[in-house]
């Protein structure tokens, strides 16, 4: 079987330096083994610096990266600086970030194309809330085909960067609620995401996650679908048992 991905998103986690990097010993520790799964660990910004320098078997990721190079955008952390902290990968389009921070289609869009342009790899995140999701599957598809080619317009300005992107499907009821999909869904959600990527953006390779409340306990439904890449993990990634659960789990 292929490697997994699995994606540790801290988000706004934890409150200091001290207990970043202990947790981020607790993922290298938990990383023991030479067929373990692939890791990457994305702290808050502040933490990525020292978060880099702990790990070394485990990738650095960030939550987000600005579209724009450095300059007058207060507030904002470019690509460019996160491949100084050695960054390799980056989140983008959370759905955290598309509700409190209002990021639309065209912003996610923009960061995209010049975190690709970049030679970063990306997790493009895309997935369904609840009310979408109660109208039935062939409403979900639609939404799903719509964030696509609206966050992935324009990919031919990047051409040969095909290969960074990943995709991330986390249907937003899912996320920190407890209540992962099913397997069953997920795989047909991750199955008609890979279609769209391959049929109209021309992708053959990209590897596709499932997302939303995965833990060491239920990791273990999911991890025999060929189907699925790999993982991003939320909340279930800030206690050292279960990084180490979920990393055993999905390396077998
Ligand atoms: C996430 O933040 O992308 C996520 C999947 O969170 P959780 O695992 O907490 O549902």
């Amino acid at each position: 079987m292929n490697k997994k991905l699995i994606v540790f998103n801290w988000k706004s986690n934890p409150h200091s330096a001290v207990a970043a990097i202990k947790l981020a010993r607790a993922v290298e520790k938990a990383i023991s083994d030479k067929n373990a799964s692939k890791i990457v660990v994305a702290p808050p910004f502040t933490f990525l610096e020292d978060v880099g320098k702990v790990i070394k078997k485990a990738k650095l990721g960030s939550q987000d990266a600005f579209w724009k190079d450095i300059g007058p955008y207060t507030g904002e952390i470019s690509w460019h600086q996160e491949k100084h902290l050695k960054v390799k990968y980056v989140i983008i389009g959370h759905s955290e970030r598309r509700k409190f921070l209002g990021e639309t289609d065209e912003m996610i869009n923009k960061k995209v194309l010049a975190t690709l342009k970049a030679g970063l790899k990306i997790i493009l995140c895309i997935g369904e809330d609840l009310s979408i999701r109660r109208r039935g599957k062939k409403t979900v598809e639609k939404f799903i085909k719509t964030q696509l080619e609206k966050d992935l317009k324009g990919l031919s300005k990047v051409k040969g960067q095909m290969s960074n992107i990943i995709v991330a499907y986390e249907p937003i009821w899912a996320i920190g609620t407890g209540h992962s999909d099913t397997p069953q869904d997920a795989v047909e959600m991750i199955s008609f995401i890979r279609s769209i990527l391959n049929l109209k953006f021309k992708i053959q390779k990209s590897k596709l996650l499932y997302g939303g409340s995965v833990s060491g306990k239920n990791i273990k439904n999911f991890v025999g679908y060929k189907e699925i890449d790999g993982f991003l993990v939320g909340h279930a990634s800030l206690k050292s048992k279960e990084v180490e659960k979920i990393v055993k789990m999905s390396s077998k």
